[in-house]
């Protein structure tokens, strides 16, 4: 079947399996979506059996600079040391030991720094990470869920955001999910081309 003259179902959920080859997509992601994805992406790492947060980080030219989840400190095994929120012994708890993901996706960052970058998580900072996001020089921060938003330690953070000027906006997505097909790579193999010949003698040396 000739697929050249087909084209996209749909403009905006992700990858359609039908689509005009001669035109531009109409169904990629935004920049805030693809971002925000990534945060998401990384989330998935998390061995956190409550809260699954991730962070991406990028600077002015939309160049991805940093990325992080919630997790233990290296070194640190995530089956030796507690995941409870709550326990008797508050040694066990995780929030003595679990470093956020604001926090790794600075610390792993793969510029100089991330100064005047912007930031895209899944929660609202707490006030420690958002200490950290103010001192790293990031100008803003893009969150997706602001489920916390009545806790004392994200009153702290905005209070902090506003004072030193860090920016910060919701963001709401367009669509409710993106789906990652590792099979949409081989979409269009029934149009490939054949085959590459087998190697020919070169010009230059003939
Ligand atoms: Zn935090």
């Amino acid at each position: 079947m000739d697929r050249t003259n087909e084209t996209a179902q749909n403009g905006s959920s992700g990858f359609s399996e039908e689509r005009d080859i001669n035109r531009k997509r109409t169904d990629y992601l935004e920049w805030d979506e693809y971002f925000m994805a990534t945060a998401f992406l990384a989330a998935k790492r998390s061995k956190d059996p409550c809260t699954q947060v991730g962070v991406c980080i990028v600077n002015r030219n939309n160049k991805v600079v940093g990325v992080g989840y919630n997790g233990m400190p290296i070194g640190c095994s995530d089956n030796e040391f507690p995941w409870a929120k709550n326990s008797a012994n508050k040694l066990e708890t995780k929030h003595l030991y679990v470093c956020h993901a604001e926090m790794n996706a600075i610390l792993n960052k793969n510029s100089a720094d991330v100064e005047d970058c912007r930031m895209y998580v899944g929660l609202f900072p707490c006030n420690e990470c958002a200490k950290v996001i103010i001192q790293s020089g990031i100008k803003s921060v893009v969150y997706m869920s602001d489920k916390y938003s009545q806790k004392i330690t994200t009153i702290a953070a905005k209070r902090m955001f506003d004072a030193s000027g860090v920016r910060y906006r919701q963001y709401i997505p367009q669509n409710k999910q993106i789906v990652i097909d590792f099979s949409e790579i081989n979409w269009n193999e029934m149009t490939q081309e054949p085959q590459t010949p087998s190697p020919v003698k070169n010009s230059l040396t003939d």
